[in-house]
């Protein structure tokens, strides 16, 4: 029986890990198909407070993994593919070993949806994003490309245009699901172009390890045609990693965790911390604030239970 599981080994799941097991709570991380989270699938990270000169996201992932270890946290590979929260202890199935604790911290984070093509995921990182808060800083004179027709693609392409010398927004509809306000403002703002009924084919170039640019296909008329670009950024949403609590923890329609105040959910006992919980901010440093909030819930609601 363990007195916490955390799911989850991105920033949020490890700062839970390294608050809790300096609580002595000897806490189980199960790392997930995706060990270190999203931070492991960029370069370089700059807005990370205390490193001046910024850190390798897998580098920083894997030092907060080895500062939890370094107070006893322990860590399983595998994912959570079925949990019973009905009663307690809690029963999480993780690739078939079943597993009892008093509380569950789930820091299983959001994946960003991705076009799916070979080489856009060859290039996560290397100028292919889907945040620009994150990468928009590297693209200052650039050409940058933003593919979507939502809230948040008009959102990224705003903020974009701070940096880049103009922005191409790519929706593959005539008409935007962005809201009106949303909308004007892109519309107005100069550096913004918009290419519409247009998908993107390919992203270049791979063998050089950066985008250098895009094959693009106009759906209505079947037109191909190859287009410069230097960041490339995907905003069509993010699919919160909840499926497995489906209906067990409240969340809102499209999955994500509702907090009930802190970092409680619906469950007593069970925690959310990072992206899996927040549609808004997103960032390393706000999912780790969240883990310590979660593990700091977890040590109060076991030493209210006397344990
Ligand atoms: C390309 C890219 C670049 C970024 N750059 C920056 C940046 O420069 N600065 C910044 O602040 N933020 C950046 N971000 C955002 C930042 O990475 C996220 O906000 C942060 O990683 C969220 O942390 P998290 O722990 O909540 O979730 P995640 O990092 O998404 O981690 C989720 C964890 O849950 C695990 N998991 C999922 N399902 C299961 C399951 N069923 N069972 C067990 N485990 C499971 C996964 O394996 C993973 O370990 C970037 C994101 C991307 C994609």
């Amino acid at each position: 029986m363990r007195n916490v599981v955390i799911m989850g080994s991105g920033c949020a799941g490890n700062t839970a890990a390294i608050y809790s097991a300096r609580a002595n709570l000897k806490p189980l991380v199960i790392s997930g198909h995706e060990a270190g989270g999203q931070l492991s699938l960029t370069s370089l990270v700059e807005n990370f407070p205390g490193f001046p000169e910024g850190i390798h996201g897998p580098e920083l992932v894997e030092n907060m993994k080895r500062q939890a270890e370094n107070f006893g946290a322990e860590y399983m590979h595998g994912a959570v593919i079925e949990a019973d929260l009905s009663k307690r202890p809690f029963r999480l199935n993780v690739e078939g070993e079943w597993i009892e604790t008093r509380t569950l911290i789930v820091a299983s984070g959001a994946s960003a949806r991705w076009l799916g093509l070979e080489n856009e995921q060859k290039l996560i990182g290397h100028g292919v994003s889907s945040c620009a808060t994150c990468d928009g800083f590297f693209y200052r004179g650039k050409k940058i490309m933003v593919i979507g027709g939502g809230d948040s693609a008009m959102e990224e392409a705003n903020f974009l245009t701070r940096f880049g010398q103009e922005v191409t927004v790519v929706h593959r509809r005539e008409e935007f699901r962005a809201s009106k306000i949303m909308m004007d403002r892109a519309r107005h703002n100069p550096k913004i172009k918009f290419l519409t009924s247009t998908v993107v084919d390919d992203v270049f170039d791979a063998s050089k390890h950066l985008v250098t640019g895009v094959r693009l296909r106009n759906v209505k008329t079947g037109e191909l045609w190859e287009q410069d670009v230097d960041g490339f950024f995907v905003a069509i949403g993010h699919i919160p990693n909840t499926k497995v609590f489906r209906g067990q923890i409240e969340t809102d329609d499209e999955g994500y965790i509702l907090s009930k105040g802190g970092a409680r959910t619906s469950v007593p006992g069970v925690f959310h911390a990072g992206d899996v919980q927040d549609r808004v901010y997103r960032q390393a440093i706000t999912a780790s604030a969240a883990g310590c909030m979660a593990a700091i819930e977890v040590e109060r609601y076991l030493e209210a239970e006397g344990h």
